[in-house]
This record gives structure tokens, C-alpha cells and sequence, in this order.
């Protein structure tokens, strides 16, 4: 492999570097003004469609199973008490424990958190783990609060979540705004919460925990690791070379950089970044080690030295081959897909593209690899660090990375041919295999009492 691109200097070498934010965009609904959970619906509809499941899951995966809202206060560190929103929805669990991450975002609200939970059954599925879908989210902006103000959401957001999340039951992880330290927090909370000869037992009671408190290696760049190896497979059947190729990538959090250092090692160049701070561009490349390094001290992109600030659409705009959605759902519309000149989209980020977008790519010959398969990677490396806490066990990280390759490349090798069987879009085909799996359990158990 080769090592990261060498940052070279910005192709407008007159341009002021990129001190100017460019704004960034968010919007709760889609073009015709549906809801992420709407917007789902829609596309679950069309894979029950193409699926055709014999048992009554077109009924039950429609609505989560069970809907945790829980309003909590929390002392700030002036003295001030703040009242909070935390929600965790379980989708649904007939495959296992209910599984997803915590998401801290003043965008939280119960529909966003309804979609991203009905997500995680899909990808949990299609992925064939033996986990559900659920998803958690405290509506705030992490930005704003100091670390010892985190540390006291997060453990009061536990306490008050109680028995509803549990290692055998539902298992959070990170997600857009909580790390690793978030995780040791909420597993430190609930242990003490039990006696101490039980607290042990539950260290899998959230996964994407730091190493030192049981984390598994390989996780922090699994999701990025898994978006990777779906580009090389997508590479491999086109005969597609990678080295030498193009790629922007929007957000650049825990997945977004992390998929960018890897592109790197496999010889991509990044040419354009945009993130909340604003969008850079540099069509020489932009070194993404050092671009990680430089959004870790400052927390964005915006006023990096080796390339020029740019607008929204300009980043859209921008030539390449490949383009990494990793911030937040409907980034991708109809304008933003005119806009794109790439051949091909990987939703690192849980629905990134509108139903609009979609239909535009569609007609422009851009393929998508769907969120559900392009970001499985997280989920998948959570399960191993689940399974690895349970049997008390720690494995290398060749292991790791060999076996969340097998998985990734087993689930896309599973949506290319159900496309092809089914002839629909790649979306619509991962949705359809992961219904399969849902629909075969439904039947075999069938309806209590
Ligand atoms: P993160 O908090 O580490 O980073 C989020 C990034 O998005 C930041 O760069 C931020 O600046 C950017 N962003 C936020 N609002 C934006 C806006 N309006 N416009 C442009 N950029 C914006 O989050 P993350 O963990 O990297 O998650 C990113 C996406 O990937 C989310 O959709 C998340 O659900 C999904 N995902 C994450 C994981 C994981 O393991 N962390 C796993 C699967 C899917």
C-alpha cells in the first residue's frame, strides 16, 4: 500500500486559506417536506415490495417496538439547571438484543432517532449478527458543554435509561457526537448501579468502549475500515484502480477521517472536505493525517492551511471519482446531486441521500452503496468487542479487520446479487436481504401467544 498523499499547496495559490466557514446545511425534512422516519417508510415499503415476505413483518417492522423518552436535569458548570430530551428507540429485537449508538446532536429529535433505530435492524440483519435495532440520542450540542458537563448528561441520561438498556438486552455504542469516552461513562454508570460482584459481568452493556476499559481494537476506525473495504470490492468488480483516484468526503468526525486515511493509504487523493465549519478544496490532494490532526485541534475543517475555503455547492461541484456522505441524513438532494461528478456515492453517514436524491443519481449513472452496507462496519466491530467482553477474550487486530472483512464483503456480495435477481437499486436489494432474514425468523417463531 502506498503511505498518504503529501499535502501540496492549494491549486489557487492566491487564495486566502480557508478562514471563511461556508455554511452548512440541515434540514429535518426531505424535498416534499416528509420526515427521515416518512422518508424510511417509503423506502421499506418499496423493499417489502421487492422482498415479498410471507410473514406478518410488513405489519410489525413498521413501528418500533418500544419508544424510552426521558427528560432529565442536569447541573451546568455556572451553577444553572438544565432540563434535557434523551430518547432511546427500540426497533426491534426478534435476531437479538436490541443494538445502536447514542447520538448527541442539538438535531436529535423522537422521528430522527425512530429512522436511525429502524436503520440499525436493517443493517444489523443484513450484516447477519445476532442483534436487533435500536438508537439513542440527547437533543443538546456537545460543543457547548465542557467535558465534566458531558461526563454529568451522559451518566444522568444513563441512570434515568435504567434497566432499558442492558447487555443482554439493548447495547449502545457511539455515534455523531460521543466517543469512546462517552461509552466508559454510560458502562461505568450502569455497573454501579448493580452489586459489585455482578458489575464485571456487564462490561458489554455498551460497545465502542476506549481499550483500557474494555474496548476491542480496531473499533474507533471500524465504520471507516468497513466504508473501505466496500470501495475496494466496488473497485475489484469494475477494474477500477484506486491509486491515482479522486475523492471528497462531507464530515469529518470518527468516520469520515478514518475513511479518508485509508483511501489515502490505498493511494486516493482527497481533493475536497466539507464539514459544520465550512467546505476546503485542494485539487492536488489534502493530506487527511494531517487533516485529521488539524480538525482535532480546532474542530473543523474551516481555516485549514493547504487548501482554499469554498461554498457548499462548489464541494459538491467538485471532479472526482468517489464521494463519502459522513455527516448527517438528507445531505444528498436533487440539487446536491445535479451538482456531484462522481460515479460513485458510499453513505458512510445513515441516510444521507433524499428520495430525490436517489432518483437523480439513478438517472445520472452514479451508484450508491447504502448506508446499511456501507457503514456496517461499527456494528460489526461492536459485536466482536460484545463477544470478546462476554468470553473475556482479546483479539489482535489482523483478527479483527480480517474478520470484519469477511462480513462486509459476504453482505455486498449478498446486495449485488439480490439487485440483480430482484433488478432494483442497491438500496432497495440491501433493505430486501435484510427482510429476508427478519422474515424467516417471524415465520419459524411466529406470533406470541
Ligand atoms: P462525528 O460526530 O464524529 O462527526 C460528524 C461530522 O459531521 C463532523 O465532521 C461535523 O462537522 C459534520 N457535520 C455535522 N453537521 C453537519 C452539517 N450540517 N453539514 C456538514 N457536516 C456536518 O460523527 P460520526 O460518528 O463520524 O458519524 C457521522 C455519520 O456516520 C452519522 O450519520 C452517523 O450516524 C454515521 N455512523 C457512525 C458510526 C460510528 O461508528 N461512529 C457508525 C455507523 C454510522
Amino acid at each position: 500500500m502506498n503511505s498518504p498523499k503529501e499535502t501540496k499547496t492549494p491549486r489557487n495559490k492566491s487564495a486566502a486559506p480557508a478562514t471563511t466557514a461556508a455554511p452548512s446545511a440541515f434540514n429535518p425534512v426531505d424535498e416534499h417536506g416528509r420526515t427521515f422516519f416518512e422518508v424510511h417508510l417509503e423506502q421499506l415499503a418499496g423493499a417489502l415490495d421487492a422482498a415479498s415476505p410471507a410473514s406478518s413483518v410488513r405489519k410489525i417492522l413498521g413501528q418500533p417496538k418500544n419508544q424510552i423518552v426521558v427528560n432529565f436535569p442536569v447541573r451546568r458548570d455556572n451553577g444553572d439547571v438544565e432540563l434535557l430530551t434523551g430518547y432511546r428507540i427500540q426497533h426491534n429485537n426478534i435476531l437479538g438484543p436490541y443494538k445502536g449508538g447514542i447520538r448527541y446532536s442539538p438535531h436529535v429529535t423522537q422521528d430522527e432517532v425512530k429512522a436511525l433505530a429502524a436503520l440499525m435492524t436493517y443493517k444489523c440483519s443484513l450484516a447477519g449478527l445476532p442483534f436487533g435495532g435500536a438508537k439513542g440520542g440527547v437533543s443538546l450540542d456537545p460543543k457547548q458543554y465542557s467535558r465534566a458537563e458531558l461526563e454529568r448528561v451522559t451518566r444522568r441520561f444513563t441512570h434515568d435509561l435504567g434497566s432499558n438498556i442492558g447487555p443482554e438486552y439493548d447495547i449502545p455504542a457511539p455515534d455523531m457526537g460521543t466517543n469512546g469516552q462517552t461509552m466508559v461513562w454510560m458502562m461505568d454508570t450502569y455497573m454501579n448501579g448493580l452489586g459489585p460482584q455482578n458489575k464485571n459481568a456487564v462490561r458489554g452493556v455498551v460497545t465502542g468502549k476506549t481499550l483500557a476499559s474494555g474496548g476491542s481494537v480496531g473499533r474507533e476506525k471500524a465504520t471507516g475500515q468497513g466504508v473501505m473495504y466496500c470501495i475496494d470490492q466496488w473497485a475489484e468488480d469494475r477494474n477500477f484502480n484506486l491509486d491515482g483516484s479522486r475523492y471528497i468526503v462531507q464530515g469529518f468526525g470518527n468516520v469520515g477521517s478514518h475513511a479518508s486515511v485509508l483511501m489515502g493509504r490505498a493511494g486516493a487523493s482527497l481533493v475536497a472536505v466539507q464539514d459544520q465549519s465550512g467546505a476546503i478544496l485542494n485539487d492536488e490532494g489534502i493530506d487527511p493525517v494531517d487533516l485529521k490532526q488539524y480538525v482535532g485541534r480546532t474542530g473543523g475543517v474551516a481555516g485549514y492551511p493547504h487548501a482554499e475555503a469554498v461554498s457548499r455547492d462548489e464541494f459538491f461541484a467538485t471532479r472526482a471519482d468517489i464521494f463519502i456522505p459522513a455527516a448527517l441524513e438528507f445531505q444528498l438532494g436533487a440539487h446536491e446531486a445535479e451538482l456531484l461528478k462522481v460515479k460513485m456515492v458510499v453513505e458512510g453517514a445513515n441516510g444521507p441521500t433524499t428520495p430525490e436524491g436517489d432518483r437523480t443519481l439513478e438517472r445520472r449513472g452514479i451508484e450508491v452503496i447504502p448506508d446499511i452496507l456501507a457503514n456496517s462496519g461499527g456494528v460489526i466491530v461492536s459485536y466482536f468487542e460484545w463477544v470478546q467482553n462476554k468470553n473475556s477474550a482479546s483479539w489482535d487486530l489482523r483478527e479483527v479487520d480480517e474478520k470484519l472483512k469477511a462480513k462486509i464483503v459476504a453482505a455486498y456480495t449478498r446486495v449485488r446479487d439480490t439487485a440483480a435477481e430482484l433488478n432494483v437499486s442497491n438500496r432497495t436489494a440491501a433493505l430486501a436481504v435484510a427482510i429476508r432474514r427478519l422474515d424467516e425468523a417471524y415465520g419459524e417463531r411466529g406470533i406470541f401467544p
